[in-house]
């Protein structure tokens, strides 16, 4: 029997020192990991257990942008308050549930700098309401993502400065070391709640400083010891 109409194809994010594509899977979102960007967003970063979102898989949304690539992402519909969210994107390689904290990060095929695009007018409007945040979180391009470094060529990344410029000028600026909780707790943790696979992503959250931007604008994002990421607003 033939499918009704040709599936969509899986998205392939590139592989640096290679010619492969990691095929994706789940895209998985951590909340408020930072507590400086917790505090912007009228939070008191207590360290609560982190909690997770979705973004969705397509190609419609997931956008790879290849290294010296820049990716346009359209401005999105029904919204005046589209924002950038500059974040370290864990690629998991070894599936597993219930994983050991000191077991994650042998889950790690490698990393990848992301960018967690935010209807941020329609994201805060569900919260106030207590509905889903789909509408403000998980719309098409929000979620380019760049290369991914092998944890093999680069090893376990626990610290390094995360950096994102609008036009020219710093607007985000921090260390992976301020994440409330680390990498290898959010797998540990969120393999308590979903049966991670080879191709899952994880974003990590956020740090302090996001905000908005339009048509025109170009976003530059470095994580130290990873590929670059840029990207225009159509
Ligand atoms: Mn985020």
């Amino acid at each position: 029997m033939a499918f009704v109409f040709t599936p969509p194809a899986t998205v392939g994010l590139p592989v640096s020192g290679s010619d492969d594509l990691f095929p994706v899977r789940r895209v998985y979102c951590v909340g408020r990991n930072y507590a400086a960007h917790a505090r912007e967003m009228g939070f008191d970063p207590e360290r609560e257990p982190p909690f997770f979102f979705c973004k969705p898989n397509d190609d419609a949304s997931v956008v790879p942008v290849a290294r010296g690539a820049t990716a346009t992402l359209p401005y999105p519909p029904q919204t005046r308050n589209y924002h950038f969210e500059a974040e370290l994107v864990v690629a998991i390689g070894k599936g597993g549930r219930d994983i050991a904290l000191a077991e994650a990060a042998s889950h790690i095929y490698g990393y990848a700098v992301g960018l967690d695009m935010t209807r941020r007018d329609l994201q805060i409007a569900a919260r106030e309401k207590g509905r889903p945040w789909e509408v403000g979180k998980a719309f098409d391009f929000s979620a380019p993502i760049g290369p991914i470094r092998r944890r093999a060529d680069i090893g376990v990344l626990t610290q390094g400065l995360i950096r994102l410029d609008v036009n020219g000028e710093m607007r985000q600026s921090s260390h992976l070391t301020q994440l409330i909780w680390s990498v290898d707790e959010v797998i540990a943790r969120l393999s308590t709640l979903f049966t991670l696979q080879p191709g899952d992503l994880i974003f990590s959250g956020t740090p302090e400083g996001v905000g908005a931007v339009g048509p025109g604008d170009a976003l530059e994002l470095r994580i130290e010891g990873l590929e670059t990421l840029r990207v225009r607003i159509g």
